[in-house]
């Protein structure tokens, strides 16, 4: 395989061994425009979209199986978002947004959280099907962002020292978004079993004020390596190591076979109701808007 470029739609992982700290860095180009051009959003949800996409880029990055997935779906009520769902399967992306545009409308040019969900919370699936690793943890969706809203979750419900920033911009008619997330994990340590954590150990507020002087536009320059930023942070630390990147692509799994099986399931006087005028079933795709016309006698 040719190396990453390590501009835009990659991820790369991190690690200061001197510090008991890793992580991973990622800025998304083509793939948000790649996601959002199957979708007519306002700004509002794009950029939302953009934010969400990059926070599943870095987390879905951290499953160490090939064929891991990890999900982030959103459980609202109240607010002008009611579902938003993203997932990551091998460097592939998708994700979309159901919104009310009347409650998106009344909102102020940068609501919070609370102002977009309502009453909320954030579900994230760690998926890994060769070790047969099922785990979810849920974040309230808390905050002026997501990246706030996972730092908190890391460091109250983990209780792993955790730093999260995202940063989205729109050039033009074209998005890019970046994110760094470092984490407190002390040596030898893999997943989620811990002997024991210090949340007060002295090498990590050293890497959450490095790591958090990152400033925005430099997650989201697309002419700045990812690896030449992480070295520009963390360049005075004895070791930094980065892990091979990963690139990152927009995905969908939709397929015609699982459509129909889905819709087979259904009791065939629900499936009557669905026949559209042209006599078949249609069924579109959520995340990538494809349609499935489907003949209902066949199924
Ligand atoms: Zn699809």
């Amino acid at each position: 395989m040719p190396p990453v470029e390590l501009k835009t739609d990659a991820a790369l992982g991190v690690a200061i061994p001197s510090r008991n700290a890793r992580g991973r860095i990622a800025r998304l180009g083509p793939v948000i425009d790649a996601v959002l051009a199957n979708h007519d959003y306002p700004p509002l949800i794009e950029r939302l979209l953009a934010e969400a996409l990059t926070l599943t880029a870095l987390l879905g990055s951290l499953l160490k199986e090939a064929e891991g997935q990890l999900t982030l779906q959103a459980q609202t009520e109240g607010g002008a978002i009611d579902l938003m769902v993203c997932d990551y399967l091998g460097g592939e992306l998708r994700g979309y947004i159901r919104h009310d545009a009347g409650k998106l409308a009344e909102l102020p040019p940068e609501p919070t959280l609370k102002q977009l969900f309502g009453d909320g919370y954030l579900a994230i699936t760690f998926d890994q099907p060769v070790a047969k690793e099922r785990y979810q943890g849920i974040v309230p969706l808390e905050g002026k962002n997501l990246g706030e809203a996972a730092q908190s979750y890391f460091a109250q419900s983990e209780q792993i020292p955790s730093l999260v920033r995202l940063a989205t911009e729109k050039r033009g008619d074209h998005w890019l978004a970046g994110g760094l997330l470092l984490q407190h994990l002390p040596e030898g340590e893999e997943g989620r079993d811990r002997l024991h954590t210090r949340l007060d150990h002295p090498d990590w507020p050293h890497v959450a004020i490095l790591g958090g002087s990152v400033k925005g536009a430099e997650l989201t320059d697309p002419d700045l390596p990812l690896d030449d930023l992480i070295w520009r942070l963390f360049h005075e630390e004895e070791e930094v190591r980065t892990l091979a990147g990963v690139q990152l692509s927009r995905g969908c799994r939709c397929d015609a076979d699982y459509v129909r099986s889905v819709i087979a399931r259904f009791p065939a006087e629900e499936r009557e109701a669905m026949v559209g005028d042209d006599g078949l079933i249609r069924v579109d795709c959520a995340f990538c808007s494809s349609s499935f016309p489907i003949e209902p006698e066949a199924l």
